[in-house]
């Protein structure tokens, strides 16, 4: 029964570009639609999804045609230069009633097919998600046990999207730390919601990608009292860092800190998944 569960908890969206703008120097927000994300029923949060892109010259993403048990088997059969190319991202927002998601993409430049895909988007381009079927699904890891008194978020850009939904998502009045690292001054956005987060931007400037400033942050920050859930997402050296911190320094039960490896500097998503 868990494996029946499990498989009604997702399916395929077939999608197309409705528009592509910046919402920050290093940030371009697609939103997508077409009469199949009438039924998208994400959970909000951090919602993920796996997005197929087409390679450049393709008018669409080449998937299996059969949706069986081992869809993932026959993914992986077809030629790489050919298949899909397959990431993951975040629903920024989702609007149903308009059949429309937005996802925001942090542009690297032309060194990844999805960051390069995104900085040419145009209306009409054609995408797949395969997302969730079901608002409760294992796609959403923002997760604060009942007893929660404290959230801290700690993300860097790509998670930045995750913040907004989880921030969106959050009752009126929660106590939220949150430590956002982005590359550019240009990158700090205005975010939602009516938590009481207090925000503290970090901007990297030339130093790489999953380097100190976000732990040194972290670590020299006086925490508030009170119950807390931690959930740290971005390059995966600092997710590391940020954990090991919170759990080996700060003493915070390894149980109430979710930890998620976006990307790992000089690794695509490829390298990262055929490691797994
Ligand atoms: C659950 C989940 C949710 C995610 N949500 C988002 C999201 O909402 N928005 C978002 O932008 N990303 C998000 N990511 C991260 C995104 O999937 C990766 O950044 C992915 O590697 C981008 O694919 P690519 O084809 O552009 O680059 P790849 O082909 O995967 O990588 C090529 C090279 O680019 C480097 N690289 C990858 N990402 C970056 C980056 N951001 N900055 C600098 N160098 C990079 C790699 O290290 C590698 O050297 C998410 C990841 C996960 C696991």
């Amino acid at each position: 029964m868990a494996g029946t569960a499990l498989a009604v908890q997702y399916r395929f969206y077939a999608a197309q570009v409705v528009g592509a703008r910046r919402v920050g120097t290093s940030t371009i927000r697609v939103t997508f639609g077409g009469d199949d994300l009438a039924a998208f029923a994400g959970g909000g949060r951090d919602q993920s999804v796996s997005l197929f892109l087409p390679h450049p010259g393709q008018p669409e993403p080449v998937l299996p045609t059969a949706e069986g048990e081992d869809w993932f088997g026959a993914y992986r059969a077809l030629d790489p230069a050919i298949r899909a190319v397959m990431r993951s991202y975040t629903i920024r927002e989702q609007r149903p009633e308009r059949a429309e998601v937005d996802i925001d993409f942090v542009s690297h430049g032309d060194t990844g097919p999805a960051s390069r895909w995104a900085n040419r988007a145009v209306a009409g381009d054609r995408v797949v998600l395969l997302g969730p079927a079901v608002a409760d699904n294992r796609s959403v890891c923002f997760q604060p046990p009942d007893d929660t008194e404290l959230v801290l978020l700690v993300a860097d850009e790509t998670a930045l999207p995750a913040v907004g939904g989880i921030l969106d998502w959050l009752p009126a009045g929660t106590r939220v730390r949150a430590w956002i690292e982005v590359p550019d001054a240009g990158d700090i956005q205005p975010l939602p919601g009516d938590a009481r987060a207090e925000v503290r931007w970090i901007v990297r400037g030339a130093t790489p990608p999953g380097s100190a400033p976000l732990v040194d942050a972290v670590r020299a920050a006086r925490l508030p009292s009170g119950t807390p859930y931690a959930w740290v997402a971005g390059e995966s050296s600092m997710v590391r860092g940020v954990r090991r911190h919170l759990v080996n320094e700060r003493g915070i039960d390894r149980r109430r800190v979710t930890f998620a490896g976006y990307w790992r500097r000089g690794a695509s998503e490829d390298a990262l998944r055929a490691e797994r």
